[in-house]
């Protein structure tokens, strides 16, 4: 008989806890449970993630109760928890957090009680049948369909171009999947957890589906995860979480739009959903299908040296022509202009021409809060770190030219380093004045405006969308709220202010999220019959994710970033581990950063250290942050060191460090 229980709790000590069991709750005790336990002063929850009949210390504590009936937590939970804990630097007890709903965190709740009462939302979606599937369909189907059935794990990369049918792909898998007594997951993006996204699922498979999103207060994400305990709901379709729904015999698991950055959560555990769902297949036997019209460099590289098999579907569904992309290079306009302008005459003939045929265009401009690097008007040019290959960020308070990557630092020159002109200019432009601007270019337009200011009131994004559809307005100026999603047939037109806006955040995949985001932009015209065109104004018209953006050409960007990742050391030819040291003190904040870049590496021959440099967001919250960044071939190898070093690191009080595994933001 086991005498004692190994719990994990919830806070950042990576160890388990030792606690006997008292005799009266011998018989309920059982893994996968929680419990109360004394911990120091307090009472914690525990989960129980082993029994043992010998404790690690000698007074061991005893258990003061049993909150479950049921195990909540299956064996291969707590196994996707451990493997968490080690792949993402947190605790055991972190992860197993992470992965139970909030609903019953607090210990409270008891299974199978009062929410039972709450009903869900029948099916409200008319019921669709298969379609019949093209030969490339079919094909990606049939390979899909025998890793299934042989109980086998392997990753797909479904590698489609828009409208290609991926969507009906995994209909039947997952109806395959089903007839076999299985399980099926699906991960969406949180914004394209749409209507129409759900309707697919729910027209096919009706109340066999359980939808998670954010919007669920957590009493109805409980219930929506206890159908699927249950095994009421056999189909998770969710946004990043969904991947922890707790099935027992998983057949097949998707990762639609895989190179969506939302699949990586920015709070301990900082766990990214597709890394997540390739080790639940491993541990179900099942396949894994990532799905993309721009795969994520990571996942194509893993495609192409054959861990992953490729499967592309190159034809679209119902013959749509892709739109025309035209390039407007905006030196040619301070050439001919004699001025700098925000639209180029190309853009501005454009929607005139646009709204004169009562069409509706869209205006995006790229802003993520830190536009602040230098470019030439005249040439293009944009200063770079030389060793890190990203823009160099203007630094107000100093007045200086700072690399966020690896701190190198410059005074910003007042002439052109390349062309001598003086037309040298921060960059960095509000929706608000292209607002301004367009309005007064078009007095009799129709326009409204969507950015993270004018959406703040809740019901306020429901209401500008509504009214561009019903053509209430005409003309939709915004930021990348915009790029995702909707789907306006009116649309004929659409202009991309600035490409360079996001080809220079400081960020080594700065070249991949313009690729994405210009494939993205691109894809809101011509929605419906009249075709679109697309207007994309930039000062670096040569540069290989814009042009082959363009030319809808995946391939062809591909190539070339591949390249720039492998010279310059990015993933995916090595990982990156983020260090962020914080502290409200900029001085303590710099020198714990400087001193910790030392300790990590004094203790590695393998791996490369960077920094300390200021994060691009250097003072947050009242904090001032540095980032340290860590390179090396493995993962786990890389969590190991870092832990060794924190372990014995004299961190000073009032400093904060956060370390992110695979990070996608600087
Ligand atoms: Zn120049
Ligand atoms: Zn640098």
């Amino acid at each position: 008989m086991s005498k004692f229980a190994e719990v994990a709790i919830a806070l950042p000590v990576d160890r388990v806890f030792h606690y006997a069991i008292p005799e009266e709750l011998q018989a309920d005790m059982a893994v996968g449970k929680r419990v109360f336990v004394p911990f120091g002063p307090r009472a914690l929850v525990g989960y129980v993630v082993g029994l043992t009949g010998t404790a690690d210390v000698k007074d061991v504590k005893e258990v003061r109760s049993i909150i479950d009936k049921e195990p909540i937590l299956t064996e291969e939970m707590l196994k996707l928890a451990r493997w968490m804990g080690r792949t993402y630097f947190c605790s055991w007890g972190e992860a197993i957090e992470a992965i139970i709903p909030a609903g019953i965190k607090k210990g409270k709740v008891e299974l199978g009680t009062r929410l039972k009462k709450m009903a869900v939302k029948a099916a409200e979606f008319p019921p669709s049948t298969p379609h019949v599937l093209n030969e490339e369909q079919s094909r990606a189907l049939k390979s899909i369909v025998e890793c299934i059935d042989r109980k086998e794990y392997g990753t797909f990369l479904l590698y489609g171009i828009t409208a290609s049918g991926k969507t009906e792909v995994y209909l039947q898998a997952i109806e395959h999947v089903l007839k076999a007594g299985r399980q099926a997951i699906v991960l969406v993006p949180e914004i394209s957890l749409t209507p129409q996204t759900v309707e697919r699922f729910v027209s096919r498979f009706g109340h066999k589906v359980a939808v998670l999103h954010s919007g669920l207060t957590p009493a109805k994400r409980f219930l929506e995860w206890k159908k699927i305990r249950d095994g009421k709901a056999v189909i998770a379709v969710g946004a990043r979480s969904a991947i922890f729904s707790p099935m027992k015999n998983i057949g097949v698991i998707i990762v639609d739009e895989e190179h969506e950055t939302s699949y990586k959560q920015d709070d301990v555990p900082r766990y990214h959903a597709r890394d997540v769902a390739e080790e639940r297949a491993r541990l179900n036997s099942c396949p894994l299908i990532l799905g993309s019209a721009t795969p994520s460099l990571e996942s194509y590289y893993k495609a192409k040296k054959g861990d992953y098999k490729l499967i592309k579907l190159t034809k679209r569904i119902d013959e749509r022509l892709l739109p025309k992309v035209k390039i407007v290079d905006m030196r040619m306009e301070l050439a001919t202009r004699k001025r700098l302008a925000i639209f180029s005459k190309v853009l501005l003939d454009a929607l005139d021409r646009t709204l004169k045929n009562g069409k509706q265009a869209m205006i995006f401009l790229n802003r993520r809060g830190f536009s602040t690097f230098l470019n030439c008007k005249k040439c293009g040019f944009v200063m770079k770190c030389k060793r890190c290959d990203t823009a160099l960020v203007y630094h107000f308070e100093e007045r200086k030219l700072l690399c966020h990557y690896c701190n190198y630092k410059m005074e910003p020159p007042d002439i052109c380093p390349n062309c001598k002109s003086s037309y040298v200019r921060y960059f960095g432009l509000g929706t608000e004045k292209v607002e301004s601007e367009i309005s007064h270019a078009f007095p009799h337009s129709h326009i409204a405006r969507m950015d993270s200011d004018t959406t703040a009131k809740s019901g306020s994004h429901d209401k500008i969308l509504g009214d561009f559809r019903t053509g209430d307005t005409n003309l939709l100026v915004g930021t990348q709220m915009i790029a995702k999603g909707h789907d306006f047939p009116a649309v004929t037109l659409v202009g991309v202010v600035s490409a360079d806006v996001s080809l220079n955040v400081p960020d080594f995949r700065a070249s991949e999220r313009t690729f994405n985001l210009l494939t993205q932009v691109g894809g809101r015209a011509g929605r419906g019959e009249d075709g679109g065109e697309v207007i994309v104004q930039t000062y670096a018209p040569g540069h290989y994710s814009i042009l082959a953006a363009a030319k809808h050409d995946y391939e062809k960007f591909y190539e070339e970033e591949i390249v720039a990742r492998k010279e310059l050391l990015y993933p995916p030819f090595i990982n990156l581990v983020k260090l962020t040291v914080r502290a409200r003190n900029d001085d303590l904040a710099a020198r714990t950063a400087q001193r910790l870049a030392q300790a990590i590496a004094a203790e590695t021959k393998t791996m490369a250290v960077t920094g300390p440099a200021p994060a691009p967001i250097a003072r947050m919250r009242g904090y001032f942050r540095y980032n340290i960044l860590v390179k090396g071939k493995d993962r786990a190898e890389m969590c190991e060191l870092l832990k060794k070093v924190l372990g014995k690191f004299g961190k000073p009080a009032h400093v904060l460090i956060a370390v992110d595994v695979d990070p996608i933001a600087m």
